[in-house]
């Protein structure tokens, strides 16, 4: 039930499991997180409070300065480590965390496990990583980080009901990619760093320059800044504003 996402220039893990422990009040059944090393997705998922995802990460170096943090409320799927966010594709090429609800998940599964590909979930969120992933394919390969962009445009288009959604590619380490269509999301704006998160409560700590995305809005934050885009991939204006906290 809560989403943060970091790209910039500190260890991003740590500020993930800050931001979702600014986010437990939302309530939540599991938790995860995924980074990019490497050309790689790592991803760490446990069932239950933060402390096991923490417990789980403790021996673990992890330097990236890029990643998704996700505390899940369970509709699809019952709450276990399995169906916990990030879900990957079967190449384990794109990670996904998801607020909110897939509609028309089951036939777009359907539709996926007729082309062959896995499902190691119960959750309608895991058909969105499989889908990015089998609409990147078919894009050229020249620029990782546009076919990302585009590859999310199209898959957008395909799903039904509310969600909010934060995306990694392995292959572009320099790219965040959210969108949202009915469920909140935030953008925060740092010095060469930028922030994600289903509610504003996790970025203060960093940040109080904000911009919330509206319905129908894709953004794509890089360490050099945030772009806006609607589902149509036409680049929107938009500027953050910044709140007073202490008002
Ligand atoms: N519907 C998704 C699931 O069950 C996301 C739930 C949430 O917003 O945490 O995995």
């Amino acid at each position: 039930c809560g989403i943060v996402g970091y790209i910039g220039t500190q260890t991003a893990v740590n500020i993930l499991i800050e931001g979702l422990e600014r986010l437990e009040y939302r309530g939540y059944d599991s938790a995860g997180i995924a980074t990019v090393t490497e050309e790689k997705i790592e991803s760490v998922r446990a069932k239950g409070k933060l402390f096991n995802l923490k417990e789980k990460l403790e021996n673990h170096s992890n330097f990236s300065r890029l990643g998704i943090g996700h505390t899940r409320w369970a509709t699809h799927g019952k709450p276990e480590e399995h169906n916990a966010h990030p879900h990957l594709d079967n190449q384990q090429r794109i990670a996904v965390v998801q607020n909110g609800i897939i509609e028309n998940y089951q036939t777009l599964r359907d539709q996926l496990k007729e082309k062959g590909y896995q499902f190691y979930s119960e959750t309608d969120t895991e058909v969105i990583p499989i889908l990015i992933a089998d609409i990147l394919k078919d894009l050229p390969g020249d620029d990782p980080d546009k076919a990302l962009l585009e590859a999310i445009g199209k898959a957008v288009h395909q799903l039904e009901g509310a969600f909010a959604i934060a995306v990694l590619d392995a292959h572009c380490p320099e790219q965040l990619i959210v969108a949202r269509q009915q469920a909140p999301l935030i953008l925060g704006f740092g010095q060469g760093e930028f922030f994600c998160a289903s509610d504003v409560t996790a970025l203060v700590p960093h940040t109080n320059t904000v911009l919330s995305l509206e319905n129908g809005e894709i953004a794509r934050l890089t360490p050099l800044g945030v772009e806006v885009y609607d589902f149509q991939l036409k680049r929107l204006r938009k500027l953050p504003r910044t709140l007073d906290w202490s008002a």
